[in-house]
């Protein structure tokens, strides 16, 4: 291992004579990027993605190129299929991948678009491994986990190094030092780390110090047993950070070093924090980032200038938190209740709209299922603003259609996201328009009045059959609306997309006619993405997702509208701005 360069010149030329196996992808160029690699122990759920997401913005912040990817354990192709109310919001990136919420967290912190190369499961991983054996590309040797598994899983790391051109690859590995199904990924960066020699790796293990009430101290040992674990499979952690809910005691921080091989000073804290954005600085202030750019020996490639710079933006941004002057209650409709995680993106997207407005955003959740026009006003009776999210299927529907009504008739500010918009919508071509019968082919297959259907000459014309149509797209807007407004009166905006039924173009007149405003659709087709109405204090929906988009620096319009109208309407007395100026606002911040 003294040369690896020598070593990963012999093997990567490999045929099937020799146990070498490594492939490269082409224009790899070794030493050029590096690795950190986050590992969880003790117990999943710990934040490695929020850990990993922060390290790497400190690096952005340098100056260094950041590229992170996340290995997930599972089969599942994507995350499309699986249920968010057990595993959390499935995320939808601007190429249509559908995947683990990480990424959010990801393209919040580093402001970052991802793609589909920052995202890998098990299921791709073999994938692609078998249909490479069906290809005869083995050359005749049996097809096995070691090499072929965890070389493919070592050829996506070195390809996304090589596309996005990074200096540091941050390699996430979803699940638990321990579960059999994540073990190859861990062999395949211990293989990595080897390949590519000294001072190429970084890795962390993310671990949990228990803190028992009836004890009232810190215990290690359940974490030590973790890093055993690792030490087991051949990985010395370069980093220990420990999740704690308080500060972790330097007795603690004394012994994870001991009993990990690892320097004292690279075992860190990262305790409980009120936002995750506040976590930057509280590594940045243990020395994390100087540990990671010397062991990975590339000091010479940070720009001091550019950090300076873009810290105190950050910090003019992170000082405004817990600094909020009001609180407004904003109620959200929504299936999963119980789980936050399914709502993850929402609640991100309150939290930049309320810190850029001084205001805490507190979340009320409301089930519909029971919700009805005569009840509807004591279940909303507490909130400032109404949110009704993204859904599938047809539990609570028309509750979350009264909820529309009573905010449009009371001037409760309302933004409906996707099927929010499809309830508002059909809330007004019922109780406005007067076509009673209005409903949507999701909910009622046979409905007389399909106003939110599957068109066909859609799934024509965007060749996704039965499919979701996904990803970001382009919306046109309509001139001298709010959504003109909001979006820099530029014309035209680019949001995130994830649904099958829209609005039938035939009932269109008739809705605008009696005063709904379609602010918004797809260039070049009839689809109906934006809609608001004039004489209300904010009412907006969107066949889109805003809140995939939303950073913590630039927040999603209609979320800073929505709080900044909820405000109004809780303190009408008080001197603000109007949701428009403070959009205007932002925008130039
Ligand atoms: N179920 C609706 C559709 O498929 C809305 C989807 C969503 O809210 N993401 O069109």
């Amino acid at each position: 291992m003294s040369d690896s360069k020598d070593l990963l010149a012999k093997i990567s030329g490999s045929s099937s004579d020799n146990e070498y196996f490594l492939p490269l992808p082409t224009g790899y160029q070794k030493g050029k990027t590096k690795y950190v690699i986050v590992m969880g122990t003790v117990m999943s759920g710990l934040g490695k993605g929020i850990f990993s997401s922060c390290l790497a913005k400190l690096l952005q912040d340098k100056g260094l190129k950041v590229a992170p990817i996340k290995l997930e354990g599972y089969l599942n192709i994507d995350s499309g299929t699986l249920n968010p109310f057990r595993h959390g919001e499935v995320f939808v990136l601007d190429d249509g991948m559908e995947c683990d919420m990480d990424l959010g967290t990801y393209e919040r912190m580093l402001d970052q678009n991802l793609c589909k190369q920052n995202f890998a499961t098990s299921g791709q991983i073999y994938n692609s491994v078998l249909e490479k054996e069906r290809h005869g590309d083995y050359l005749g040797r049996d097809v096995q986990m070691i090499p072929h598994v965890t070389g493919e899983v070592k050829m996506r790391l070195r390809e996304l190094a090589v596309s996005s051109d990074a200096d540091v690859v941050f390699v996430e590995i979803g699940g638990t030092v321990g579960d059999l199904e994540n073990a190859f990924y861990i062999e395949a960066i211990r293989e990595l780390a080897y390949e590519e020699g000294p001072n190429s790796c970084c890795f962390v293990a993310l671990t949990y110090i228990l803190e028992p009430r009836t004890l009232g101290e810190q215990k290690s040992k359940a974490a030590q047993l973790g890093i055993k674990q690792l030490l087991q499979l051949g990985i010395q952690p370069d980093i220990i950070a420990c999740r704690c809910e308080h500060p972790v005691t330097e007795q603690a921080r004394q012994k994870m070093s001991v009993f990990g091989n690892v320097p004292f000073e690279r075992v860190f804290s990262m305790h409980d924090s009120a936002s995750i954005y506040s976590i930057p600085a509280m590594l940045r202030d243990g020395g994390l980032d100087f540990e990671v750019l010397r062991m990975l020996k590339i000091e010479d490639r940070i720009k001091l200038r550019h950090e300076r710079k873009e810290w105190s933006r950050w910090c003019d941004f992170t000082d405004k938190i817990n600094k909020e002057t009001h609180e407004v209650c904003i109620g959200i409709t929504g299936k999963y209740t119980s789980v936050r995680d399914s709502y993850a993106s929402i609640l991100n997207a309150l939290e930049h709209a309320g810190i850029h407005l001084a205001s805490r955003v507190r979340v009320e959740w409301i089930d519909t299922t029971n919700v009805t026009d005569a009840n509807v006003a004591e279940y909303l009776k507490d909130v400032d603003g109404i949110i009704v999210p993204g859904g599938f299927g047809t539990r609570g529907w028309e509750g979350k259609i009264a909820c529309v009504r009573y905010a449009r008739q009371n001037d409760v500010p309302y933004l409906g996201l996707c099927l929010g918009f499809q309830a508002a919508v059909i809330e007004f071509a019922r109780n406005v328009c007067g076509i009673s019968k209005a409903n949507s082919t999701e909910v009622e297959q046979d409905c007389p009045n399909p106003v939110i259907s599957i068109l066909p000459e859609q799934k024509k014309i965007e060749g996704l059959g039965g499919n979701m149509r996904l990803g970001g797209r382009d919306i046109e807007v309509k001139k001298d609306t709010l959504a003109w407004k909001f979006f820099g009166k530029v014309g035209s905006v680019r949001l995130r997309f994830r649904h099958r039924y829209e609005v039938d173009p035939e009932y269109i007149t008739q809705l605008e006619e009696k005063g709904l405003v379609f602010s918004g659709k797809a260039p070049n087709q009839p689809i109906m993405q934006i809609l608001e109405l004039g004489e209300h204090s904010f009412f907006m929906g969107t066949q889109s997702h805003p809140e995939l988009t939303s950073r913590p620096m630039r927040p999603a319009p209609m979320f800073v509208g929505l709080v900044a109208a909820a405000r109004k309407r809780k303190y009408p007395d008080s001197k603000m701005d109007e949701p428009l100026a403070v959009v205007e606002k932002v925008r130039s911040f």
